[in-house]
């Protein structure tokens, strides 16, 4: 057994994890989501290796997860011709499984389109079957909402646009306690397709709802690998028990 574990330890074992337009697209700590994954992963036995792919920059050679942030309207006019170039292949990509976490700016860019406040129409590259309309007023505040696939999950939102979404796309939570959600109407928050999580979810959103953190992560080795196999020492064990307790015991505190 001992063996098993030091050979495995040996073997390297790369999920190529992308950051998208970190240096635009990346507010209320954001960043935090690509720690928590790059910890998580080095503490099941993977390598990650983390790309921040910022407009005109080459594409990774492999791509095993994808993490985007929110910005502010002025940050996502700044990315949108290179997403634009860049649309094609990521539909590929979202159509080979490969798990993305979109948040605010970038999950209303991966709609259908944005028309910010000032009347300006940003078209998205139609992941999700929703739309957004900016509106005059925020909303801002704690968010607490029910995911069938993840239960309870916890963050901060604060966004002026308001999405909609079309006719049976399935959203990722329900506000049932706390925050406002996709419009502050229709009690939906975020949407799934595929592998990809769109939502309003600042805090960020890792760190705090790490169900979430492990679909994602399950879903890159599958798409890498074939099979989630973690490879783990007894201390890489301990310490994600320790992690995930001290998130358990601070996740009670907040949603309260
Ligand atoms: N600019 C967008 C809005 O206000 C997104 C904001 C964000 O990403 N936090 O709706």
């Amino acid at each position: 057994q001992g063996d098993e574990v030091m050979k495995s330890r040996d073997e390297r074992r790369p999920l190529d994890v992308m950051s998208i337009y970190p240096r635009d697209m990346n507010i209320y700590g954001d960043w935090g989501n690509v720690l928590t994954i790059t910890r998580r992963l080095t503490l099941y036995g993977y390598e990650p290796i983390v790309h921040t792919y910022n407009q005109g920059d080459p594409w990774p050679e492999h791509v095993d997860m994808i993490l985007g942030g929110g910005g502010q309207d002025t940050g996502q006019k700044k990315i949108a011709d290179d997403f634009f170039k860049r649309a094609d292949t990521l539909r590929q990509l979202v159509q080979e499984d490969v798990p993305m976490l979109m948040i605010c700016g970038m999950y209303q860019l991966f709609g259908e389109y944005f028309e910010t406040i000032d009347g300006t129409r940003l078209d998205g590259i139609g992941v999700f079957g929703v739309y957004t309309e900016g509106r005059e007023s925020r909303m801002i505040g704690n968010l607490v909402e029910h995911s069938e696939q993840f239960g309870d999950v916890i963050g901060y939102e604060n966004h002026s646009g308001q999405t909609f979404l079309r006719e049976g796309v399935q959203p990722f939570g329900h506000v049932d306690r706390e925050g406002w959600g996709n419009n502050g109407k229709d009690r939906t928050e975020g949407a799934i397709v595929h592998n990809v999580i769109g939502t309003y979810m600042h805090g960020p959103l890792l760190p705090k709802n790490p169900a979430v953190a492990d679909f994602l992560i399950h879903a890159a080795a599958v798409h890498r690998y074939g099979e989630f196999q973690p490879q783990q020492s007894e201390e890489q064990k301990a310490e994600l028990a320790h992690i995930n307790e001290i998130v358990a015991n601070a996740r009670g505190v907040a949603a309260s």
